[in-house]
């Protein structure tokens, strides 16, 4: 094994590399991933050098700089364009910069970021990128494309982006009362003179379509303003998520709401607005956006919420995608959304309008 000395006993070693394997394979990302970088630790990559070593054939060099020999390393990290992508990569390694002559070292010293504050976040984005250097390596050495650094550092961003808002919303299993169709959260009323306002986005691959849910309920309840966008576009499941927010502040600066409380039931946006440490976010230009919006209240608060809280701006969500244009409602709502606003607070009414 390559970061092993011959001063260190057998045993450390071979927990120290337990560990490694162990940790590796309760991350977070797809199992092509976790192979791929099991590969990368056991040097098993084909690069060309390897290859040249193991077989004896063919030729070491790098077939995207044709100037170096490759080795995992070389290609991850020192080959010209790869250096480019680390530039420009929202997470950023200085601080072990010098570790990157010998991957697994790197990797180690990686992995020890786990328990920082958004750790995982950063070393799950950092093996998207790493995974898109090696997709663009191959793309250069067997159909002589170029890779361009900053497509390669955007298709790993919003691979580990689309990656995560999937996980929060469908890696949780259904509770019983989710089964059933039942809200299992009860309605708390927030202080009297706040405006709850409950945010969700809908993708619709099919279609190329987004769809943005916005509902807004004073503190009794009662719906006061909704929204649905609607874009044509691709969306990446977060960044929709962060701009149904983004909406939501605009929608309650022109209505001139003072008091605000918004409520998504994505986390992993919720958790960026809430946070101060932000580096590693494509999501930035958003959140900036709402951190100016939040100057126009004299309280804004941001809230995650469980999926089975925020029905009605799912709902409202699922319903515009499909529809062809922007629709807002004031003063007298579609009936199928009062009811779900009514069940929402545990109040039955089958038969009211
Ligand atoms: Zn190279």
């Amino acid at each position: 094994m390559r970061s092993k000395t011959a001063h260190e006993p057998e045993t450390s070693w071979e927990i120290r590399k337990h560990t490694v394997w162990k940790r590796l394979w309760s991350l977070n990302i797809k199992l092509k991933l976790k192979h791929f970088l099991w590969r990368c630790l056991q040097n098993a990559l084909p690069a060309n050098e390897t290859l040249f070593k193991r077989i004896g054939k063919g030729s070491n060099i790098c077939s995207c700089c044709g100037d170096n020999a490759e080795t995992i390393e070389h290609m991850l990290f020192f080959c010209p364009t790869a250096k480019v992508v680390w530039k420009l990569a929202p997470v950023k390694w200085d601080g072990i910069a010098e570790l990157q002559g010998n991957f697994w070292n790197w990797w180690v010293a990686v992995m020890q970021s786990a328990k920082e504050a958004h750790g995982l976040d950063r070393i799950q984005l950092t093996v998207s990128i790493l995974w898109q250097v090696w997709k663009a390596r191959n793309k250069m050495t067997f159909q002589a494309e170029r890779g361009n650094a900053k497509l390669i550092v955007d298709k790993a961003h919003s691979e580990w982006l689309e990656y995560e808002a999937c996980n929060e919303t469908n890696g949780r299993p259904a509770t019983p009362a989710e089964e059933n169709g039942q809200s299992q959260q009860k309605w708390e009323p927030p202080k009297e003179g706040v405006i709850r306002i409950h945010t969700d986005a809908a993708l619709s691959a099919k279609m190329v379509r987004t769809g943005l849910g916005i509902i807004a309920r004073n503190w009794r309840g009662k719906i006061v303003k909704a929204k649905g966008i609607v874009t044509r576009r691709r969306g990446v499941p977060a960044i929709e998520e962060a701009m149904a927010i983004r909406s939501a502040l605009e929608m309650a600066k022109n209505a001139g709401w003072t008091t605000i409380e918004v409520q998504s039931d994505c986390k992993c946006v919720v958790s960026l607005i809430n946070s101060s440490n932000r580096q590693d976010c494509k999501l930035q230009t958003i959140l900036d956006d709402i951190e100016d919006l939040k100057k126009n209240f004299d309280c804004c608060v941001f809230l995650f919420i469980p999926r089975t809280a925020n029905t009605c701006s799912h709902a409202l969500a699922q319903f515009v995608v499909k529809s062809v244009r922007i629709i807002e409602w004031e003063g007298s709502f579609p009936s199928w959304l009062s009811e779900l606003a009514r069940k929402d607070m545990g109040v039955v009414t089958p038969f009211c309008n």
